[in-house]
């Protein structure tokens, strides 16, 4: 009983956080940036064309809402899981060797885009995309209201490393708690709206292999490419990545462009 009055305990606390976090970063980032920075940043828009079109902000904080109680749930069932013994999560940072402790952060990042990409190239099947996510693509110009508008069933598979791999490797909390901001951050960049990222990123060694904002909103322009996460490893490998991804991101820095838009 105890354990079950934890679990919801937590449910509940980690749901207000989850409500929190979509207030500020998915709400108030909206406001700030399709409203406020509006013209100031309008040379930065991806999708400059798609403004007169309809959008489905409506659908998006609805399913947001959605997947903000359910992530709540399953972290308290992470917590659960954990008092009853079934997680190897350790907060000394010696415990497994300081080694592991900071490194397992490069594991769970290239562990977890790996994860995505396949996992979301197999909820692109054409059997499969329409049940679960068609959802999330709803929004072909997506906005920062679009960062939690998952199906419910998307949200189990994209939750599920997060409670499986604890199970089965020790995992320092702190590291948990950094890869979730970072994936946050990630997540809200992909979904601005809006190229954040400075000139030439697509060219810079080693920094090119990390996701601009405008990959992933070209995966939601044009469905069938860029299916990467945080990075372009696999999109590249797998020749999955747009053909025009540089040419669209540095379409965004033409002197002329800023200079007019501005
Ligand atoms: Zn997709
Ligand atoms: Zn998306």
């Amino acid at each position: 009983m105890t354990n079950f009055t934890d679990f919801l305990q937590s449910a509940l606390k980690e749901s207000f956080f989850n409500f929190t976090l979509y207030m500020v970063f998915g709400i108030a980032v909206f406001w700030l940036v399709w409203k406020g920075l509006k013209n100031v940043w309008r040379w930065r828009r991806i999708q400059p064309k798609s403004e007169q079109r309809k959008h489905f902000f409506s659908h998006d904080i609805l399913y947001s809402f959605g997947s903000i109680l359910l992530a709540g749930f399953l972290t308290g069932l992470i917590t659960l899981l954990d008092q009853l013994g079934y997680m190897k999560l350790y907060w000394d940072i010696n415990a497994y060797g300081t080694t592991w402790g900071i490194l397992q952060l490069f594991f769970l990042l290239f562990f977890y885009d790996a994860y995505f990409y396949w996992s979301h190239r197999f909820m692109h099947h054409p059997k499969i995309y329409r049940w679960v996510h068609k959802t999330h693509h709803k929004s072909t110009d997506p906005s920062p209201l679009t960062i939690f508008a998952f199906h419910p069933l998307e949200n189990l598979i994209e939750f599920l490393p997060f409670l499986v791999l604890p199970m089965i490797i020790p995992i320092f909390w702190p590291m948990l708690f950094l890869w979730q901001t970072l994936d946050l951050f990630n997540n809200l960049f992909a979904h601005m709206g809006y190229e954040i990222y400075p000139k030439n990123w697509v060219r810079l060694p080693f920094l090119n292999y990390k996701t601009a904002s405008t990959h992933h909103n070209l995966h939601h322009e044009k469905f069938n490419g860029n299916y990467g996460l945080y990075f372009t490893f696999w999109d590249k490998w797998m020749k999955t990545e747009f053909k025009e991804y540089s040419e669209r991101f540095d379409e965004k820095y033409l002197p002329d462009l800023i200079k007019t838009k501005r």
